[in-house]
């Protein structure tokens, strides 16, 4: 059964799209059958992974509000090595057309039911809210990944999203949990980020992944040539970062990765 995890955040800007792609790859490098949806309306997801989100015949939208099945609209990535079910603009449509449609929250869910089978890693790129695309992506969903900057608004909102969780923990999602925190565009030389990055272990203790994943230019600069960072320059910093991260899930799930002890090592604090 495919491991179905949501990354999310309700804020903008904190590496959830960077995390989505790059981590689909890592585990497709790990030999991991890996399908990525994305979810947010702004498709980054979608170009970072070398598909033109303007050029979708079907897409997450078209799923979702039961215009085509799922497996018509999944389409490989460029060079990533995974599959993606693709977003764009139209998707803002469908928070407001599954306002009207029986079971709104699992539709996302429903529709993957069939192709569950076919992957090892499913990962959901959320958009900034806490809407009803996030919802799909946390009912559809057995662990969340919640990228986030340590910075000093880095907590403000998480609340929201535990009583979010735990909400639907105890209602449409038994088992909903929290993967990992990530910490993203991590500066050590920062003695701001080192004091979060603590206070977020004090609180959160091994739920915090131990890769953090630092500021690289190498990762801002992929998406704009449609790849990941593996495929871009596999030896940046960036690229190892997401590949100890993906060591760290393999791991973690007691996969059969197959990458050396090393290269898993390398990002770790
Ligand atoms: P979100 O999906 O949470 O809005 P993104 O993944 O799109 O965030 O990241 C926001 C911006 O920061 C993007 O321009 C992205 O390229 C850049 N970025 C993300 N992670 C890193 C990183 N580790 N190092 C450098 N730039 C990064
Ligand atoms: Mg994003």
């Amino acid at each position: 059964m495919a491991k179905i995890l949501a990354v999310t955040n309700q804020k903008g800007g904190v590496g959830k799209t960077t995390s989505c792609v790059n981590l689909s790859a890592s585990l497709a490098a790990s030999k991991q059958r890996v399908l990525l949806i994305d979810v947010d309306p702004q498709g980054n997801a979608t170009m970072g992974s070398g598909i033109d989100k303007h050029d979708q015949q079907w897409s997450v939208y078209h799923v979702l509000t039961g215009r085509c099945d799922i497996s018509q609209a999944i389409m490989p990535s460029l060079d990533g090595g995974y599959d993606v079910l693709g977003a764009n603009a139209d998707l803002t449509a469908a928070e407001v057309e599954l306002m009207s449609m029986d079971h709104k929250e699992s539709r996302l869910k429903d529709a993957l039911a069939k192709v569950e089978d076919q992957y090892d890693f499913i990962m959901i790129d959320c958009p900034p809210s806490l809407n009803m695309l996030t919802i799909n992506a946390m009912v559809a969903a057995r662990g969340v990944i919640i990228p986030m900057q340590c910075e000093y608004y880095a907590l403000e909102g998480l609340t929201a999203l535990m009583e979010t969780i735990s909400g639907l923990r105890e209602t449409i999602n038994p088992d909903l949990h929290i993967e990992g925190l990530l910490r993203t565009m991590y500066d050590p030389r920062m003695t701001l980020t080192t004091e979060v990055s603590r206070q977020l272990i004090n609180h959160f203790g091994d739920q915090v992944y131990r890769t953090v994943i630092p500021r690289n230019i190498r990762l801002a600069e992929a998406p704009s040539h449609g790849k990941p960072v593996l495929a871009y320059d596999r030896n940046s910093r960036g690229a190892v970062a997401y590949l100890a991260l993906a060591g760290e899930l393999v791991r973690k799930h007691d996969i059969k990765g197959l990458h050396s002890k090393s290269e898993r090592k390398t990002g770790t604090q």
